[in-house]
């Protein structure tokens, strides 16, 4: 049998960007505590890890208890509405802002055209931080939508209208969101006895980070018999790159800790890879190829 990781796979840019500035202040030997807003990453493993070097989660009702303290406050890759960045500035308490820059660009976006008046729509999970961030951006008067059904129901067509993308959400769906949407719209200027010109954009906002990597964990699934996929079970990415996986090789199987590994997964198999979500740091899926080599006493290649 030959176990092998996936080349394409493990942190994406923004995570890595984020864990070094978290390092970086630890380090920094000023004996200021560094506090997170959040799990700073959807992997239970590399919080431990950043929690042995100090790095303490709390939430947004900890904030006000940190004033006067020296503490500092990490934001996460995610990003946060405006209304973090007022609650702790009353409170002066200082924040380092980790927020993924492909995250700021939405959020801007998002900006701009709610202030030109646009019903913003966007296609992701209500309660993922990086929505939460964006809902804070238009004053939570965006829509948001997870599948065609909720767009057709939910979105006022009579209103000029922007669709943007959760960075981590699927493609295939957004792009059967934004065809519905816009079939509507031209089923209303057809039927319409009035002159109307109804604005509507869509913004591909999905992270190449995570579209770029699908076709590539297709390829990599269908060439191994098994798949072992790395990730925390609340990782929204990990969730996608999963279904990827699946798709190419019913063969692929879900862990976030090594112990959930089980034998008969690999029954047959000659070829087995690892792969992971963007928030899958590559040492752990190291660790899982060495426990799978220990379990069947392989040569690892
Ligand atoms: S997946 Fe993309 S948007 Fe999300 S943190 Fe990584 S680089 Fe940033």
């Amino acid at each position: 049998m030959q176990v092998s990781i996936d080349p394409s796979s493990g942190f994406c840019w923004g995570v890595v960007r984020t864990v070094q500035i978290a390092e970086q202040y630890l380090a920094d030997g000023s004996g200021r505590p560094l506090y997170v807003l959040g799990n700073i990453i959807h992997n239970p493993r590399e919080i431990e890890r950043l929690r042995n070097k100090g790095l303490k989660t709390i939430t947004h009702d900890d904030i006000e208890g940190l004033a006067g303290s020296n503490g500092r406050v990490l934001i996460r890759a995610h990003g946060e509405p405006p209304a973090t960045y007022r609650q702790a500035f009353k409170a002066g308490v200082e924040l380092i802002d980790a927020t993924c820059p492909v995250v700021t660009k939405l959020q801007e976006r998002v900006r701009k055209f709610y202030n030109d008046d646009f019903q913003v729509v966007v296609f992701g999970k209500r309660d993922h931080a990086e929505v939460k961030g964006v809902r804070g951006v238009c004053n939570d008067e965006c829509i948001v939508v997870k599948t065609v059904e909720d767009a057709m129901t939910q979105v006022d067509l009579d209103r000029p209208t922007v669709l943007f993308s959760q960075t981590t959400m699927d493609r295939p769906t957004f792009l059967a969101v934004r065809d519905a949407l816009k079939q509507r719209i031209s089923e209303l200027v057809v039927d319409s006895h009035e002159n109307i010109a109804l604005e509507f954009h869509a913004k591909d906002t999905i992270c190449g980070q995570v579209s770029g990597r699908e076709d590539k964990l297709a390829a990599y699934a269908a060439d191994n018999d098994v798949i072992i996929f790395v990730a925390g079970r609340e990782s929204s990415n990990g969730k996608v790159l999963f279904n990827v996986a699946k798709d190419a090789n019913p063969r692929t199987h879900f862990i976030e800790e090594i112990g959930e590994m089980q034998d008969q997964w690999f029954d047959g198999a000659t070829k087995v890879g690892i792969s992971g979500a963007t928030s899958t740091p590559h040492w752990l899926m190291q660790d899982v190829r060495d426990a799978i080599e220990a379990r069947f006493n392989l040569q690892v290649v």
